[in-house]
C-alpha cells in the first residue's frame, strides 16, 4: 500500500519568497531590500498593530468561529450583506477551501497557465483535474481560450485580476462574455488581491457583476495593501448559499483572534490604504523605467510589483547575484519564465538599492 497518494506524491511545494533573516545568515548581509513576496512596503497599518497588542492579551480564548465583527465589517465596508462574506487563513486557504467543498472527482479546476501557482496546488493536491489555457500575447489571460475550454466538468475557474506573477490584467469587456458563456453551476472565482492599486479604466466591478452571475465569487485579501500578510486573513464575496457550504468544511476557528481584530481595525484605516495605493502608483512607474533603463522587458503591471524579464540571463543565478547585494526579488523559472524576475514596488530607497544592485550584477 503506498504511504500517500500519488497527487501527493507528485505535488511539489509552493515556494515562499526567502524571509530577510535567512538572506542575512547565508550571505553575511544587513539592510536586505525584500522584494520578493508582493508585501506592503509601508507596513502594517498603525491602528491594525495597536489592536492586534490589544487582542494579544486575550490569546487564551479560542476566536469567534463565526467572524461576526470582521464579516460585519467588511459587509458594511463593500456594500454587501454579512451573509455573503467568508473569510480564511489567507485568501490561499479559500482558494483550497473552495476546491475541497465543490469540486468532486471527475470535475475540472479551469484556470490560466503560468498565473498564480496556488490554483493549480489546491487542484493537484486534492487529486482534482487542471485544465489551464495557455496565456496570449504579451503575458495576458486569454479569456477567449478560456471559454473554449468551459466544460460540463468544469467546476471552479479561477481568474486572477490583475495577475500574478505579470501583473497583467484584463477588462471587463473581456471578462463578461466569459461570464455568460460559464454553466451557472460553475463558481467563477475573480482573485482580486491587487484591486485596490488598479488605475486602468475599463477594469471589472466584480462585485457589480455578481447580480447578473450569482455564480461569481469575489476573493480579495489583507495581505497587500492593508499590510497583514503576517496575520494571514483573506475573505470571499459569494452567495450566502456558497458561503454556507464553505462554512461546513472550514476549520472551525481559521481565523484566529488577533487577527480578527487586525483586520477590522485596517479596514477603518482609510488614511494608511490612501498611502499605501499612493506609494505603489509612483514606485510602479519609477522601478519599471529604472529596469527598462537597465536593459530589461518590463511588462506593464497593476499590481504592487513588475514583472521584468532580463533576457539570456538565467533566472536563478541573477537571483543569486542579487541575494550577495542584499536585494531579494522572486525568480520565475517555475512559472515557465526561465530569465525573468518579479519585483515587488518598495520604498523609493528600496527600488533604488535595487536597481543599483542589478546595475553592478549585470555589468560583471
Ligand atoms: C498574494 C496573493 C493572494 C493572497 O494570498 P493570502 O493568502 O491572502 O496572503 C491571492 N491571490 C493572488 C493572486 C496573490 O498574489
Amino acid at each position: 500500500m503506498p504511504l500517500v497518494p500519488s497527487h501527493v506524491a507528485s505535488l511539489s511545494p509552493y515556494v515562499p519568497g526567502k524571509p530577510i533573516e535567512e538572506v542575512e545568515r547565508e550571505y553575511g548581509v544587513t539592510g536586505v531590500a525584500k522584494l520578493a513576496s508582493n508585501e506592503n512596503a509601508l507596513g502594517p497599518s498603525r491602528l491594525a498593530v495597536a489592536a492586534a497588542r490589544e487582542a494579544a492579551a486575550k490569546v487564551n480564548l479560542y476566536p469567534d468561529g463565526s467572524a461576526f465583527l470582521l464579516k460585519n465589517a467588511l459587509a458594511a465596508k463593500l456594500g454587501v450583506r454579512p451573509e455573503e462574506v467568508m473569510v480564511g487563513n489567507g485568501s490561499n486557504e479559500l482558494i483550497e477551501l473552495l476546491v475541497r467543498t465543490f469540486v468532486l472527482e471527475g470535475e475540472e479546476v479551469l484556470t490560466s497557465a503560468q498565473s498564480f501557482v496556488a490554483y493549480k496546488l489546491a487542484a493537484q493536491e486534492h487529486g482534482r483535474t487542471l485544465v489551464e489555457a495557455p496565456m496570449k500575447a504579451r503575458f495576458h489571460y486569454d479569456l477567449d481560450a478560456l471559454r473554449k475550454l468551459l466544460s460540463r466538468r468544469t467546476k471552479v475557474v479561477f481568474l486572477a485580476n490583475p495577475d500574478n506573477p505579470t501583473g497583467t490584467w484584463f477588462s471587463e469587456a473581456e471578462l463578461v462574455p466569459f461570464l455568460d458563456a460559464a454553466p451557472k453551476d460553475t463558481l467563477v472565482v475573480l482573485d482580486e488581491a491587487y484591486v485596490e492599486f488598479v488605475d486602468a479604466p475599463g477594469f471589472q466591478d466584480a462585485l457589480a457583476l455578481r447580480k447578473k452571475h450569482p455564480n461569481l465569487v469575489v476573493l480579495r485579501t489583507f495581505s497587500k495593501i492593508f499590510g497583514l500578510a503576517g496575520l494571514r486573513i483573506g475573505y470571499g464575496i459569494a452567495r450566502p448559499e456558497l458561503v454556507e457550504f464553505v462554512d461546513r468544511v472550514r476549520p472551525p476557528f481559521n481565523v484566529n483572534l488577533v487577527a480578527q481584530a487586525a483586520g477590522v481595525a485596517a479596514l477603518d484605516d482609510a488614511d494608511h490604504v490612501e498611502r499605501s495605493r499612493a506609494l505603489v502608483r509612483a514606485e510602479r512607474p519609477f522601478l519599471a523605467e529604472g529596469l527598462q533603463a537597465l536593459g530589461a522587458t518590463v511588462v506593464p503591471s497593476q499590481g504592487n510589483f513588475v514583472m521584468a524579464d532580463f533576457p539570456g540571463r538565467p533566472g536563478k543565478e541573477l537571483f543569486e547575484a542579487l541575494l550577495r547585494e542584499g536585494v531579494v526579488v522572486r525568480p520565475l523559472a517555475g512559472y515557465g519564465f526561465p530569465t525573468a524576475q518579479r519585483i515587488t514596488t518598495g520604498l523609493r530607497a528600496e527600488n533604488e538599492k535595487c536597481l543599483a544592485a542589478l546595475r553592478r550584477v549585470l555589468a560583471a
